[in-house]
């Protein structure tokens, strides 16, 4: 596919923008080019600027599991801006959305909407510090919570050690506030607390993480920091951003059977606007302002078109019955993705978790930061560009998740497997 016109509208961005996009994956670093432009989404295509027509895998990064433009989500968005775009003051439908989330989520008794996904854990770690009376945060290497000062930290070497800034501009004082512990291993947070518990406020984690690539907890793991959080008096925080409404209605924690005391959500309730989520214990979150001591505030929060499109989105979610089917295809496009790379001798792996997965160019399982880095990165940026030539638009980095949508269909995934196998081939 040319991107003439794109890389002219890269060029272009580029003297407005900083580097040419308004979040930095968007600019393909990690897999060379210009990055597409985007015209038009339907279903579960897009038309880019240089009229080529993409099935698209990356979704977003995720909000989209009913597909681009969806009728519905589209017609009550439309309705809502119609009836204004913004009050600042209470609407209903906002209880509305509200409800829906705590009856999907049994741990969120009560909760605050928010703006982002960044918002909502920013927000949170601020209100489990206040109920804990304590400062410190523990997180996992390859987990991504959004760009709060005090997540964007490099794991220093081992538990005991605190983290160091991952971002220019992060105060050394504020890295320290967090310890950055190896996916999976839960004896590495078992030794953190050892050290340093009555200082520990609370464990964040992905109970899937979807940002090193796919990396489902291993069995034991997300229960050992159940346990371990209980016994030491911090708080556990699912960032269920991603994997909240997408692996179940009711996110990773109704599958696992694990009630974590605050939950993040964002994407997917927004119905693809900007709008996320924090809640759990009704004594944790009755520390937020109105009611408690927390500050957290925004003109936007709550905004009642993105509402609007996040109830329909919901609503459409809620029998349950799309599950099954994104399971299913997801099943047949990386069970078939394997199949191609044992047939052209190709040394990968698909990890997959439901509707989410991502082919690691390592044979090797990937169980946390250190071992997703041994994936080619370079073999996974050949066979991203040779995809998007033949018309199908994976995540423009290794360390991502595709997703599916409701809108793809059994003959998408053929036409994608025939294209992998090509480019299998081509590697
Ligand atoms: N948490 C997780 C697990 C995420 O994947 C992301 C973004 N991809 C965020 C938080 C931050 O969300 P946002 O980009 O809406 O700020």
């Amino acid at each position: 596919m040319a991107r003439v016109k794109s890389e002219k509208l890269f060029r272009e961005a580029s003297k407005v923008l900083v580097g040419g996009v308004n979040s930095p994956v968007r600019a393909f670093k990690a897999v060379g080019g210009a990055p597409v432009f985007i015209r038009s989404g339907k279903g579960a295509r897009l038309t880019t600027e240089d009229g080529g027509r993409l099935i698209d895998y990356c979704l977003s990064w995720g909000p989209l599991i009913l597909g681009h433009a969806h009728p519905k989500v589209a017609a009550a968005a439309a309705a809502a801006v119609k009836r204004g775009s913004s009050f600042g003051a209470p609407t209903e439908a906002e209880t509305r959305l509200a409800r829906m989330i705590c009856g999907a989520f049994p741990s969120i008794e009560l909760m605050r909407l928010t703006s982002s996904g960044t918002e909502s854990v920013m927000s949170a770690l601020r209100v489990a510090r206040a109920f804990a009376k304590r400062d410190m945060i523990v997180k996992f290497a390859g987990c991504y919570h959004g760009h709060a000062d005090s997540l964007l930290v490099q794991a220093g070497s081992g538990a005991a050690t605190l983290g160091s800034p991952d971002s220019a501009g992060v105060p050394k004082a504020w890295a320290e506030t967090t310890i950055n512990l190896p996916y999976n291993d839960a004896s590495a947070a078992a030794e953190a607390f050892l050290k340093w518990g009555e200082r520990i406020a609370a464990v964040i984690v992905e109970p899937v993480a979807a940002n090193m690539g796919v990396v489902p907890p291993e069995a034991g793991f997300l229960e050992r920091l159940r346990e371990i959080t209980k016994r030491h008096g911090a708080l556990l925080i699912f960032d269920e951003v991603v994997t909240g409404f997408r692996l179940s209605w009711g996110g990773a924690q109704k599958l696992r059977g694990i009630r974590p005391d605050l939950t993040i959500l964002g994407k997917i309730m927004g119905g693809g606007f900007p709008l996320a989520a924090y809640g759990g214990r009704r004594d944790v979150m009755s520390l937020v302002s109105p009611l408690g001591r927390v500050y957290q505030a925004g003109t936007l929060s709550g905004n009642p078109v993105a509402v609007a499109a996040g109830l329909a989105a919901l609503e459409a979610l809620k029998s349950g019955k799309p599950y099954a089917r994104l399971d299913r295809l997801a099943a047949d496009l990386a069970g078939g993705i394997t199949r191609e790379a044992k047939r052209a001798n190709v040394p990968l792996r698909v990890q997959r978790a439901g509707s989410m997965f991502t082919v690691f160019f390592t044979v090797s399982p990937v169980k946390d930061y250190e071992s997703a880095k041994w994936a080619d990165t370079a073999k996974y940026a050949k066979f991203f560009n040779i995809l998007l030539e033949e018309g199908i638009y994976f995540p423009p980095s290794q360390f991502e998740a595709a997703f599916l949508s409701t809108a793809h269909t059994e003959k998408d995934i053929e036409k994608t497997l025939s294209a992998v196998r090509g480019a299998l081939e081509r590697l």
